[in-house]
């Protein structure tokens, strides 16, 4: 039984947890895209993903309806073989015209889209500069490859300066990936500067701006647009789940190369495609996404809001407004102590213990949805004053 002995060390840490197991939080049913029971109580969610509170959208939600009856409950296959559809075909011309590129690829999720990107591109003796701070998805899909791993310090272009530097000739097979906007800290990338940096060596420059679509950028198309480099970014990955409220991810670029991915990305090929009324809700859901500005500036209404109710109450939520908010705390038993006891006020919110937040500590991370009410937000102050002072804690 060796291969199960080290699940007693697993099991030990789980339980170390108490009733604080985000892992063990079940959603029992959901009443709007920003409230669901958990645990028997209404309990507001401000730790998802669902930044346009795009879960409810009406036409997603009949677009989806009426491709299960159209096109049924799957593809049964991958794109490869079976499961390529019109309607990939469609979400992927649609997506390459959003960011005025060639081609976009269509993958079954956005930890696939990453893998698959990133081993399509990365042979041996090429080299992958990657932010420390990156998300897993993009740590694995470098491990996934042959290419020579290197990590620089996050957001700082000097440090990926002198790393390229180093290369050599090499710096020109080489691959910078960031995120646009970080999951976890809210904090942009200086994609200006990175870009910058990237061309002086002729690196290629692979952005995920899983957070960032649809929340920021004059059309939505993420922190490339606001920082004006989508024709200096090579590539721009991405998921449909979490400002499109459905699942699956995409890779588009201004290179037309993009779309011969498929031919040399074992993630794209030995998995399922997304199914049809995955397909149908995601076309809608980006539809929406370009025809209602508004949402976008709902979002950053609310996130405003809740920054400044934090803030107010002396809690460290950082200098600028994000629609991802950590809060702090040096101490994991704090942490897992205001963890619960927002889940006992009605409030949901996700928890990073050491050693998954980034820069060490613990945090709770906040996350702010354009579906949020005025009422909902100032509940969320209201829960996070209370706690703190109980927990003896202001940030
Ligand atoms: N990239 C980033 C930056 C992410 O935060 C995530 C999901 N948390 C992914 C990729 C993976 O996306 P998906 O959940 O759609 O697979």
């Amino acid at each position: 039984m060796s291969l199960l002995a080290k699940f007693a060390a697993v099991d030990e840490a789980r339980r170390a947890l108490g009733e604080a197991d985000p892992a063990r939080t079940v959603i029992e049913r959901l009443e709007s895209a920003t409230l669901g029971i958990i645990n028997g109580a209404p309990t507001i969610l401000a730790g998802t993903n669902n930044y346009l509170g795009m879960t409810f959208d009406e036409e997603a939600v009949e677009a989806g309806r009426d491709a299960l009856t159209e096109a049924g409950t799957g593809t049964t296959g991958s794109r490869m073989a079976n499961g390529t559809y019109a309607a990939h075909v469609a979400l992927e011309a649609e997506l390459a015209d959003f960011y005025g590129y060639p081609a976009a690829v269509v993958f079954s999720t956005g930890y696939a889209a990453n893998l698959g990107a990133l081993s399509a591109l990365l042979g041996t003796g090429d080299a992958v500069l990657l932010d420390a701070d990156a998300h897993a998805s993009l740590f694995d899909g470098c491990r996934l490859c042959p290419a020579d791993l290197y990590t620089f310090r996050h957001n700082d272009p000097a440090s990926l300066d002198k790393r390229l530097g180093r290369l050599g000739d090499r710096a020109r097979n080489a691959l910078v990936v960031v995120e646009g906007l970080y999951g976890v800290l809210g904090d942009r990338a200086p994609l200006a500067d990175i870009a910058a940096v990237k061309d002086r060596h002729g690196a290629c420059l692979l952005v995920d701006e899983a957070h960032s679509l649809g929340v920021v950028g004059a059309e939505g198309r993420g922190v490339v647009e606001e920082a004006g480099v989508m024709d200096q970014v090579d590539f721009v990955v991405g998921t449909f789940s979490k400002s499109l409220g459905t699942m699956g991810g995409f890779c588009a670029s201004r290179h037309a190369e993009v779309a011969l991915f498929p031919y040399a990305s074992r993630p794209y090929m030995f998995t399922a495609s997304p199914s049809p009324a995955t397909i149908a809700c995601t076309r809608a859901a980006l539809r929406t996404l370009r025809a209602r500005p508004d949402l976008k500036q709902r979002l950053w209404r609310n996130a405003n809001r809740l920054h400044q109710g934090l803030s107010q109450l002396g809690v460290d939520v950082g200098e600028a407004p994000s629609p991802v908010m950590p809060v702090r705390l040096q101490q994991r038993e704090a942490a897992l102590a205001a963890w619960n006891g927002l889940l006992a006020e009605g409030v949901y919110v996700n928890l990073f213990l050491p050693p998954a937040a980034p820069g060490g500590g613990s945090l709770l991370r906040m996350s702010v949805s354009a579906a949020h009410t005025d009422d909902q937000i100032d509940c969320i102050v209201a829960a996070v004053a209370k706690v703190m002072k109980a927990i003896g804690a202001s940030g």
